[in-house]
């Protein structure tokens, strides 16, 4: 594996650590990330951060999707067992970009080039990659189409092909249609701009979100009033914090230009808090109030005016209605309003959805996510299939964090599967681990990490990085993380199998 821009990632790191008076092994080790050894080489740590299972497992593991958790299983499941013949469907050459980098591109922290890698940098040996798109599903046949005909055949199958940007489901918006986050999405940030709206959801939108974003920030500092409107749907998104990370971003910006004063910032979420988690809430709804942000829960955006720039919200809310003599209880009334918003920047998170060729096949489910058993992620009627990453049907599993986590367990358990047809209670299970680096200010985060039954992360196998500091202060340290150890520990750790 080529590591194209490893070495400028890890002077740029090392300078960083050495101004702030720490190397980086500390800091590594500070942060328990194991993952460090990758870099150093050649230690013990290096070993155990390696340590794979050894398997002489033989078979065809056919896996869809080559984006960051379909390639890191790959690699591992390589690492793990020679001889297993392994296919990847993937049909983009990007799919390996780093996209929590977007967050910062479309702050105008990073240009977009920090982003872009090449799917094929990360091919780990003997790794076969079909660039086509599979859009038919016979899992009582083991077989797989792609769009260009071509059938392959497999003992076991492993589903990671993400999630679909569905921002033609917005009013106004339907000439964008739908998208992924990786490879070209000129037209799309074409139609965006038609309608004076940004997205940091694709690399070429938050390219477009930065060159907006200074605009605005430009109007305000003429002395204009302006209005920043910041969206969240009503569907599961990947990264549950960056469409709040934008605005924390733009808050920045402004304050640097000292054009603060004349931008109204306003968060419209569909759901009804903040964070699911209380502590993280309580603690964003402070961040909120001591940055003058405005914010309407319930508020779901279904069209966007963009001749007169006005963003249309669906506001919903329950009442209480008649006694209901059966139940012994109230009715409940569902309400909604339309909500039209003027806006001079806004900022789109689309609604999302499993890709429709998985959604509506055999493997896919009502909602469309590929069913799995969370602990396992073995799919929850074919035993020779697992999926992992955005597109399994996992609680709050949406972030690259959790598929870090995923893909360990997933080579364990196939590897179980191959060598002896069931999975051992011994082996390790998904704890349901996620984590948001929530920007809150340049320089500052607020590491949110939890896990599925929305708690905070604690001890044990859900540990959180630095468990002895409170998760909900905004920190200088997991700015640090988030801006030079996140992306070495993801594009050098992850893709080879070994962070
Ligand atoms: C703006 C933004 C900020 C983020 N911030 C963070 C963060 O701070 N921390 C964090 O942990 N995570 C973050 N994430 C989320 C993280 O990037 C994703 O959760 C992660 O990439 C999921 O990996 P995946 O492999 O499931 O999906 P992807 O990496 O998206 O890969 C899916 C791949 O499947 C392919 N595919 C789709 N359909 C088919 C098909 N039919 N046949 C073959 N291939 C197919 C696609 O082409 C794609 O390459 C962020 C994401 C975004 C967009």
């Amino acid at each position: 594996m080529e590591n194209r821009n490893l070495q400028r990632d890890l002077e740029q790191l090392d300078s960083i650590l050495k101004e702030q008076g720490i190397s980086r092994r500390d800091a590594m080790k500070m942060m328990g990330l194991s993952s460090a050894a990758f870099m150093m080489g050649g230690t013990s740590e290096a070993e155990a951060a390696t340590e794979v299972r050894a398997s002489s497992a033989k078979g065809k593991v056919l896996i869809i999707g080559g984006g960051l958790a379909g390639m890191s299983t790959a690699a591992r499941l390589r690492n793990s067992a020679p001889d297993v013949e392994i296919t990847v469907i993937e049909p983009n050459p990007l799919s390996t970009q780093y996209q929590p980098g977007q967050t910062l591109v479309g702050g105008g922290l990073w240009p977009k080039s920090e982003i872009i890698y090449h799917r094929d940098d990360f091919i780990p040996s003997d790794v076969t990659i079909v660039e086509e798109k599979a859009v038919e599903f016979d899992p009582d046949n083991n077989t797989v189409t792609t769009d260009k005909g071509t059938k392959i055949s497999y003992d076991y199958m492993i589903v990671a092909a993400g999630i679909v940007l569905n921002y033609g489901a917005i009013k106004g918006l339907e000439a964008a249609g739908e998208a992924y986050a990786a490879g070209d999405n000129k037209k799309l940030v074409d139609v965006l701009n038609s309608v004076g709206a940004s997205s940091i959801y694709t690399a070429d939108g938050a390219e477009a979100t930065w060159e907006n974003m200074q605009k605005f920030i430009a109007d305000a500092k003429s002395g204009k009033k302006v209005n920043g409107v910041f969206t969240h749907p009503n569907t599961p998104i990947k990264c549950g914090g960056a469409p709040k990370k934008i605005m924390y971003l733009t808050n920045a910006r402004l304050n640097e230009a000292g054009a603060r004063a004349n931008a109204n910032l306003h968060f419209y979420p569909n759901g009804g808090s903040m964070f699911g988690i209380k502590d993280y809430h309580t603690a964003i709804v402070n961040q909120f109030k001591a940055r003058d942000f405005k914010w309407s829960y319930k508020h779901n955006l279904v069209a966007v005016d963009g001749v007169n720039r006005i963003a249309t919200f669906e506001h919903h809310w329950e009442e209480k209605g008649a006694w209901d003599e059966d139940l012994e209880e109230y009715s409940v009334i569902k309400k909604t309003e339309e909500v039209k918003v003027p806006y001079d920047f806004l900022h789109i998170t689309p609604p999302m959805k499993a890709p429709d060729e998985i959604a509506k096949s055999k493997i896919g489910s009502k909602k469309g996510w590929v069913p799995v058993k969370k602990e396992t992620l073995q799919h929850a009627k074919y035993k020779n299939i697992f999926a992992l990453g955005d597109i399994a049907a996992v609680p709050m599993g949406k972030t690259g964090g959790s598929a870090r986590k995923q893909y360990k367990v997933v080579v364990d358990n196939l590897i179980s599967m191959m060598e002896t047809g069931s999975i051992p209670k011994t082996n390790k299970e998904y704890a349901g681990y996620t984590v948001c680096p929530l920007i809150t200010n340049i320089g500052t985060v607020m590491l949110a990490e939890f896990n599925w039954a929305s708690k905070k992360t604690g001890s044990g196998k859900n540990a959180a990085l630095l468990p002895f500091l409170d998760p909900t202060q905004e920190r200088y340290i997991w700015w640090l993380l988030k801006i030079y150890l996140l992306k070495p520990m993801t594009q050098y750790g992850m893709l080879s199998g070994r962070a």
